[in-house]
Formats: C-alpha cells, structure tokens, sequence
C-alpha cells in the first residue's frame, strides 16, 4: 500500500505535545479556524484609515464569533472522530484481554466500514486462532486439550447438580495405523483416519463429546446431562462403537479396516478429574493392546457391577423413606428343643420402582457408606418395634423380634435412649426386642461400641453376634461383649455336611459359644440333614429357610400359630 498520503501526518507526529490524534486534528482546525481573524487583525493593523472605534468594535464582535466557532468545530470533530477512536480502543482490548470488539456495524462511510471490517476481522481471526489451538486439522475434531476442557467443564458442572452418577471414558485406538500407511500411502492413511472419525461422530451422536487424542486415538465421554449416560452403562455400547470402528471403510475407492482397541475408566471410581480419567482409559487402552484377546478393556474390572449397583441405586436410595419404598421381611428363628418360634428377625426390603425388590445386601453396604444407614437403622426400629407392639396387643404367641444393627448406628450416642423410648411407646418389654450386631461393629470405634453394648445390656435388652466367624474374629473381645446369643455364620452350615473344614469351624465355634454361656443359632438351615447335624452339634435355635424364608408379618402369624 502506497504510504504517500501520510506525509502531513507523519510530519505532525514529530510535534511531541501532538501525540493522540485527536489533538492532530484539533491543531488543524483551530488554526483553520482562526484565519479569519488573523487576517482581521492584519488588516486593522496594517491599515490606518479606520476610526479605532469601529475597528475596536469589529475585532471584538470578529474574535468572540471566531471563540464560538472554534469551539463549536472543535466538539463536532471531537465526536466525529469517535468511530477511529473507539476501534482503536476496541483493538486495543482484544490484543490485551482477548476482548471481541463490540462496534456498531450499521454505518456505510469510510468510518462505518472501519469499525465493521474491524469486528469482522477480528472474529474471523479469533475462530481461527481457537480452532488451530484446539482442534485438529486432520480430522476436525476437538484435539487432547478442548477434550480435557470439555471433560473438566462437564465435571464441575456434575459436582454442581449434587447428583450421583458415574459416566465412562472411553480411548479407542486404531492399532495397525502403521500397516495401512505403509500399505495405502501417508495420504490415504489421513483420509482413513478421517473417514474413522466421520463414522464415529455420526454413530456416537451429539450427546457424546469426541476428540482425537493421539495420532490414531480417538477418545470421547457421554455428556452428563444426556440420555447417552445410561445407556452408556451398558457393555452393548462399548461393543458396538468397537463393531462399528473395526469395519471396513471406504476410502477413496479402497476397502480399509483395522483392528480396533477400546480402554475404558469410569468417573468417579477411577478418578475425579479429566487427567486422571483421560490417563486412566489410555492406561486400559495399553492393557487391551497388550492383551490378544480383549478388545475393550476396563480400567477397573468390576466397575459395571459397582456402577449399577452403588451410583444409580445410591440417588434412588434418598428417596426410598420419604417415596415408603422400604418395608420390613421377617424370618422366624426356631428353638430346637421346644419346636417353637423363638424370635423373628427384621430383615429390610426395599421395592424399587423400577427393579423391584433389592436385596439389602446391595443396599445396605451402598446405605453404610453413603450414611443414610443411620436414618434407615432408626426406620427398621421404629417400624419393627411397632409391628411388635401390635403383634402382642392382638394377644399372638410371645416372639422376640430381632433388628441388625450397623456401625454407624453404635456410633450415634443417643442409640440406646431412642431404643428405650420406640420400646416405651409400643409397650414392650425390654426382653421383646434383640440386637444383632456383626464384628464389624466394633472393628471402628471399638470404645465406643463396648460402651453402648453395655448400656444396652444393663437395660435387659439382648444382643446377638451375628456372621459369627465370617469377619475378624479375635476371641480377646468375645468376652468383652455383653452377648446373649451367637449367631453360627449360614457360610458354615451350608457346607456343614460337604466340607470337612466347615465342620470343624462349626463344632469349635460351638463350643466356644458353650463355654462362654451363649445361646448359638444356626443361620441358613436350609435341609433336615442340616438340621440333624447342628442339632447334634448342639445349636439351640436354627433359623433358615428350612422352617420359612423372610415373610410378611401377616405370613409370620400364620407360621407362628401354626
Ligand atoms: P443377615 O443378618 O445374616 O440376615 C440373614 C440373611 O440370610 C437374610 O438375607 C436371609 O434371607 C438369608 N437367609 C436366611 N435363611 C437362609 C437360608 O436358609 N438359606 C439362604 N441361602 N439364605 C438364608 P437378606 O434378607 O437378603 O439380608 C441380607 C443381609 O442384609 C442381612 O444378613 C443383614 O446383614 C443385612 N440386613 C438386612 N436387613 C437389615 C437391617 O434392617 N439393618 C441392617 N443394618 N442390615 C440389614
Ligand atoms: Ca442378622
Ligand atoms: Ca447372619
């Protein structure tokens, strides 16, 4: 561009009080300006014919019309000038805060098209800018950093809805990306790739964020919003991207294929930022590429049944009191010298509104340690205790109930005083009610656990050990507990009569409970021939299914007076 028109500029710039163009330009028209009156002057000066009087009069009348016009002239062009001012300003901004110019783009002169060629321009430029930093030329697709962002913005926008929910990551790697560019060419190699990724963005949909993050690695996640994340549970899903990237593809009229890797992690079990979760799946990506046989390959292995089982259930479970979908089983433990029931032990149900019944041995570890266990704990007492209370108003055989503690509930000082007030309230005595507790209990807060079990029991209320060999068994606290009753773990009696070692463990926990005057109950008596041999070992009470599953407490009645 010829630079010649900036002569009488590039002269004024050499003035150093003329350093903004405004004052450039203020100069020049104040001078512009006051030529009239200069030469008014000259002419009054340089005359002599004049009466002084009227001259006076004129120069006056000439110089404050000369003031106002100045002024007027100079405001006018002051906000004349303001389109070049403020571009430049705008300009000014992106290159210092990466600001997009916000310019009035209506305007059609030579001031106009300054200020929308400027927008124009610069958002041009900035797409530009962000696409070559954060996408890939090849394919496209978001590259390694736009993923991690997009991973991370998804997360924290997770951990601000407060839900509970795991989603997958998923590498997939084109593992013989050397072989078809040694085969086809680099170029057709490229095309390749991009026909691969064509393939995987129409299969996996816009609920699902992907990007190239290797030379032939893909990785993408399911937007957590989307309907995408359940399905994306499923194994189905993962095998289906895998059929769908290993098939061949036409590339520039060649048939190309190539064998295809997947490597999964899963928030939040493998980890709770992008990196972790990115580094984790190419972690299970290498294993599957070590590996001949698998094709997809989780980075932990059993994070499908986990997932089910805890991260979905978990945010149901909240709902379970406040939605009623919990309600109490019971199961009668009978006395083998008398035949009778002894007691009924309250086993917790929840009906799902969906799967239906779930078995508390998915729900309660997912209650425990979430800690909705001690809201849950205090529901099955309040609940059992009230079916006690009517079971004895409506005058039925005297049956013990018994309820399972958790840890946490043995955690909670105020446990024994809200016992003995559901006791109060559906008049019953304290020996109508027993407590089961598992070693676990006291593996924690060993202190504390002592301390409550004894207050309890210097209530009259019994208490169970149940699982009885199953956990870490150390006998130097036996003693320490105030028991009643010694629950031989069902583990035990389901092979009493197959396996040698079962026997024996039976026969010395047995004899432990004897020595130390406890009642044993043989749990999960499910045959006559086991209810001979725990007979014969000397088991006071059996409960199992021999006698009756869980039941209703209605079916309860008709057991017990039968
Ligand atoms: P648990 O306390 O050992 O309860 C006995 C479990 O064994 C029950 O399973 C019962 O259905 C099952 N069972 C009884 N007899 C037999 C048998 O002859 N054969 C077989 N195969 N199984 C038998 P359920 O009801 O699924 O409960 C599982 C566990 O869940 C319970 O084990 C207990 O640890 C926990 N649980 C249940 N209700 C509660 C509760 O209200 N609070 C707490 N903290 N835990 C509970
Ligand atoms: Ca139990
Ligand atoms: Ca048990």
């Amino acid at each position: 561009m010829s630079l010649t028109g900036l002569n009488f500029y590039s002269y004024l710039s050499r003035i150093r009080i003329l350093k903004s163009y405004s004052s450039k330009i203020m100069l020049v028209a104040f001078l512009g300006t006051h030529v009239p009156l200069i030469a008014l002057l000259l002419f009054f000066v340089l005359s002599t014919a004049q009466d002084i009087e009227t001259g006076l009069k004129i120069l006056a009348i000439a110089l404050v019309a000369t003031l106002v016009g100045t002024f007027a002239t100079l405001l006018a062009l002051h906000k004349l000038l303001a389109p070049v001012v403020l571009t430049s300003k705008s300009l000014n901004r992106y290159l210092t805060e990466r600001e997009i110019p916000n310019l009035p783009v209506g305007f059609q002169d030579e001031a106009g098209s300054l200020m929308a060629d400027t927008v124009t321009t610069v958002r041009k430029l900035d797409e530009l800018i962000h696409y070559m930093a954060n996408y890939d030329g090849l394919s496209g697709l978001p590259n390694r950093d736009l993923f991690l962002e997009k991973l991370t913005s998804s997360l924290s926008e997770l951990a601000s809805r407060e839900e509970v929910l795991s989603f997958p990551v998923l590498s997939l790697e084109v593992t013989h990306l050397k072989q078809i560019r040694s085969n086809f060419g680099l170029h057709l190699g490229d095309l390749y790739l991009r026909a691969l990724s064509q393939k995987l963005e129409t299969l996996l949909g816009p609920d699902t964020i992907i990007a190239r993050t290797g030379d032939g690695e893909f990785s993408f996640f399911p937007t957590t919003s989307s309907s995408q994340v359940q399905e994306s549970y499923s194994e189905a899903w993962a095998e289906r991207i895998h059929e769908a990237a290993s098939s061949q593809l036409n590339v520039a009229d060649h048939q190309i294929s190539s064998e295809i890797k997947i490597g999964i992690s899963v928030f939040p079990f493998d980890g709770k930022s992008s990196d972790q979760l990115l580094w984790k799946s190419e972690t299970a990506l290498n294993q599957a590429k070590m590996g001949a046989i698998s094709k997809i390959q989780t980075y932990s292995s059993e994070w499908k049944e986990r997932m089910k089982e805890k991260y979905l259930l978990e945010k149901d479970l909240r709902l379970a009191i406040p939605r009623n979908q919990l309600f109490l089983h019971y199961q009668p433990r009978v006395d083998m010298r008398t035949g009778r029931t002894v007691s009924a032990e309250a086993l917790l149900r929840w009906n799902h509104p969906d799967l239906g019944i779930v078995s508390p041995s998915i729900f309660i570890p997912i209650a425990e340690e979430s800690g909705f266990i001690a809201e849950m704990g205090e529901w099955v007492i309040y609940k059992a205790l009230e079916d006690m209370g009517n079971w004895k108003k409506k005058g039925l055989p005297h049956t013990r109930v018994s309820v399972n503690l958790s840890a946490k509930q043995l955690d909670d000082p105020n446990i024994t005083k809200k016992i003995l007030q559901t006791i109060e309230k559906n008049d019953l005595n304290m020996e109508d009610v027993e407590l089961e507790i598992t070693e676990s209990c006291l593996i924690t807060n060993m202190h504390s656990a002592l301390e409550i079990l004894g207050e309890l029991h210097s209530w009259g209320i019994p208490i169970a050990l149940d699982d009885f060999g199953t956990g870490y068994s150390s006998l130097s606290y036996l003693s320490k507990i105030p028991l009643k009753t010694l629950k031989v773990d069902q583990s035990f009696i389901r092979k009493i009569l197959t396996d040698p070692n079962s026997l024996a463990i039976s026969k010395t926990i047995i004899a432990l409970g004897k020595s130390l005057g406890l009642r044993i109950t043989a749990e999960g008596v499910e045959t006559e021939e086991q209810l001979r041999k725990v007979k014969d070992l000397g088991c006071d009470e059996v409960q199992g299914f021999y006698f009756s599953r869980p039941v209703s407490l209605e079916d309860l009645e008709k057991f017990v007076s039968n």
